[in-house]
């Protein structure tokens, strides 16, 4: 199943033209009002992409300019050379017209949930156990696996909480984690409408039971697939409306491998920014197959 789209089409009309159909893309950013060459032109990684790779994995065929103006088709059969460069390439390869985009069928709800950590240890070996299921074909797992890290003054107040209940401010005092950097894992669990609410709930209950979070630290919501997908669309339009969204928003991506995510913390989120930051700072894990 696949979808073909120009390259200058927004990830949220790919979307919505494709959910007609009952289906969508596997693979996301966590903001949608991206062009397709421009994410293709990237990698595209969002929460799916420890299970189905970046946006760059899901793609079958594109039609590509060159820098002689041909316009060349290419897969991984066909030019392939072309097509891995183009797929991440910053534009330096060519520019995308077209592009076949993998697609599955679509879930209709998803059940979203935040839980806190004080322990970043507990937290990243709970990251790491959740995208590990996914080698095991039988076990239940969840679809989408990010998190945050919390380092300001004790608010639990993200640019995206506003879909949770209870909603904030949460002190992270009251937490009784002891310590001024939390970290939030973020999960969800797709599902269709017709399920049965209580296998959801089992399945969710069994998966959670296997973490070690802080008690009592959990947030839940269930919401259409779409609501989710576009989340930071609503953060959007709240900043827009403040004349906050149009002021640069320096962001930065690193790739920190296993063995040096603990120094990470230690030197970065503990020690050069402490409680000096408001801003994201997400934190997910991967895994380097895909
Ligand atoms: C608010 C926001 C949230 C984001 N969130 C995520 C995220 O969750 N995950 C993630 O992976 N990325 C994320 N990004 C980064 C995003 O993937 C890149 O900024 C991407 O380039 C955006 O595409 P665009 O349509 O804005 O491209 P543009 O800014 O228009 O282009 C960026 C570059 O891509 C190349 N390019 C664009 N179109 C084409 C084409 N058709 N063919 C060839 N090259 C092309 C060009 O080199 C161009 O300079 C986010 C960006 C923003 C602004």
């Amino acid at each position: 199943m696949y979808v073909d789209v120009w390259g200058g089409e927004m990830w949220i009309d790919v979307l919505k033209s494709t959910l007609k159909y009952g289906l969508a893309p596997k693979s996301w950013t966590d903001y949608l009002y991206l062009s397709v060459g421009g994410t293709l032109s990237n990698a595209g990684i969002s929460g799916q992409a420890f299970n189905h790779g970046p946006q760059i994995s899901n793609i079958h065929e594109m039609d590509v300019v060159t820098g002689r103006g041909d316009v060349v088709t290419c897969s991984l059969d066909h030019n392939p050379e072309l097509f891995h460069s183009v797929l991440g390439g910053l534009g330096q390869f060519g520019i995308i017209t077209r592009a076949r985009i993998a697609l599955e069928p679509s879930p209709q709800m998803v059940r979203w949930i935040r839980v806190l950590y004080s322990n970043f240890s507990a937290f990243t070996h709970d990251q790491e156990y959740l995208i590990s299921l996914h080698d095991q074909p039988q076990s239940q797992k969840f679809d989408y696996i990010e998190g945050f890290v919390i380092v300001d003054e004790g608010l639990i107040n993200n640019w995206r909480s506003s879909f949770f209940s209870p909603n904030n401010p949460v002190k992270i005092s009251s937490l009784g984690a002891g310590s001024n950097v939390l970290y939030c894992l973020e999960i969800t669990k797709n599902y269709h409408i017709g399920d049965n609410p209580k296998t959801i709930d089992q399945e969710v209950e069994a998966l959670l039971k296997k973490l070690n979070f802080i008690p009592a630290s959990m947030f839940t919501t269930d919401l259409p697939y779409v609501d989710f997908l576009d989340r930071v669309h609503t953060a959007e339009l709240k900043l827009r409306s403040k004349g906050l969204w149009d002021v640069p928003h320096p962001w930065l991506n690193l790739f920190v491998p296993k063995s040096r995510i603990a120094d990470f913390d230690k030197g970065v989120f503990k020690g050069i920014l402490g409680n000096k930051t408001s801003g994201p700072i997400l934190i997910y894990p991967m895994n380097k197959n895909k």
